[in-house]
């Protein structure tokens, strides 16, 4: 009989393992609490690794298609002066694919273009799952939605449902809960029509000061992105505004305080940071898997979050299988179990790690910092980034 999947929050890793299952001709249900299939957010990094999971499942010329701004990536100190500078070429030339760059409502889109005429997978909105329940073989999702409780059975369910997973919770209880990791994130956008006249020279540069650093990426389409991080209290500054932030970096090198000044307000995002620093002992309970953020929730300093979950949800599909087939799925699940962890569970303390160096506060630490990343040579850092940007799909 064919198999079937329920797939539990539509994001990035829930969209993509959507994608994969389906094509192997499993039946899939999503599942998604918001109202409709949609992403909020801003710019999203797709690095090699990420490329490679996106033209496995398919949709490479699609991501291809929105292109990327050649010339400079590095790190400067808020003078401007820069302490690391590599071209976005070499990484190309290195890893055998570009870096992409796009807003994340486009990488939603492409995900979920086309996925009903699949023929094989529902999409259901405003359905929350509240619990699950693991069989040997089949495991029950319980969801609150338009119709009250209702439940749902399938082969297997995958938890895609983010940072606060419900499933996590209930597969794993009393198990750590992401932590606070120090800093609030606020990410904005600048429409084209105000770009204009702002010179954009680099590609991606993230600019660093103490206890507060700004990342400024063009997108395609002459929008920019940017993110602004600031090591507070969790909770705090929930009523800054753009006009408070680009006050903060005002004396900071060009064009930071021009796109802050030009970002309108409705554009704003702020979200503080969480890691999962107590790893998780497995990303599977019975018929339930965890992906994504719901396995293994990490700090943007990578800016890997999404790939992984990308990675996480091509992975599953190459082991769960054909939908028809003689290999148990508990096999399957066990391989996606031990390839994942490890690596997954590395980024998450590494980009924690990275993300403590960057936010430094004190004079004496900012100093080395900065002092360190002049000294690191750009081979170096592409030989650290290897280990990240090489992963091809199994
Ligand atoms: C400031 C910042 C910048 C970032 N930049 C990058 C970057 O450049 N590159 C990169 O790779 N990553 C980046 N990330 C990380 C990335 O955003 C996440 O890792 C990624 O979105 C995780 O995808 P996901 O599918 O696991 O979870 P999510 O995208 O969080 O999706 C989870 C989905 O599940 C739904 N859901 C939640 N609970 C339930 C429930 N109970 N029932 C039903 N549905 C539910 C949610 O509504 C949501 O749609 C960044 C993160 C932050 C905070």
């Amino acid at each position: 009989m064919e198999r079937s999947a329920i797939v539990v929050g539509a994001g990035i890793g829930g969209l993509a393992v959507t994608r994969g299952l389906a094509r192997a001709g499993w039946r899939v249900r999503v599942h998604e609490r918001a109202g409709q299939f949609g992403a909020i957010g801003a710019g999203l990094a797709i690095e090699p690794n990420a490329v490679r999971a996106v033209d496995w499942l398919g949709l490479g010329e699609g991501l291809r298609a929105h292109g990327m701004r050649q010339g400079s990536a590095g790190l400067r100190t808020a003078r401007g002066r820069w302490l690391m500078r590599t071209r976005l070429a070499d990484l190309q030339e290195r890893f055998g694919e570009p870096a992409f760059v796009l807003h994340r409502a486009d990488v939603h889109q492409l995900l979920m273009a086309g996925l009903e005429s699949y023929g094989n997978v529902t999409l259901h909105p405003g359905h929350r799952a509240v619990t699950v329940t693991a069989d040997t073989d089949r495991a029950t999702v319980t969801f609150e939605g338009p119709d009250g409780l209702t439940t749902a059975q399938a082969d297997l369910v995958v938890g895609a449902d983010g940072l606060r997973s419900a499933l996590r919770t209930v597969a794993f209880p009393g198990h750590p809960q992401p932590e606070y990791a120090g800093y609030v994130a606020w990410r904005g956008i600048v429409p084209a029509q105000r770009t204009a006249g702002i010179s954009l020279e680099t590609a991606v540069v993230e600019t660093w000061g103490r206890g507060r650093r700004v990342g400024v990426v063009p997108l395609p389409d002459d929008r920019v992105y940017w993110f602004f991080c600031e090591s507070a209290p969790e909770g705090s500054q929930q009523q800054i505004r753009v006009t408070d932030l680009a006050h903060r970096v005002r004396h900071w090198h060009a064009p930071i305080p021009q796109l802050l000044a030009a970002t309108p307000e409705s554009a704003l995002i702020r979200t503080d940071v969480y890691t999962q620093a107590t790893p998780l002992p497995s990303y599977v309970r019975g018929r339930v898997v965890l992906l994504g953020d719901a396995a293994h929730a990490m700090t943007p300093d990578l800016g890997q979050g999404a790939a992984l979950a990308l990675e996480d949800a091509v992975t599953l599909a190459v082991h769960a299988g054909p939908a028809r087939s003689d290999t148990e799925v508990d096999t399957g699940l066990g391989r996606y179990d031990q390839e994942r962890r490890p690596r997954t569970q590395r980024l998450v303390r590494t980009s924690a790690k990275a993300g403590r160096i960057a936010q430094a506060r004190s004079p004496i630490a900012a100093a080395a910092r900065d002092l360190v990343a002049t000294l690191v040579p750009t081979a170096l850092f592409l030989n650290t980034s290897a280990g990240t940007f090489s992963w091809t799909p199994p």
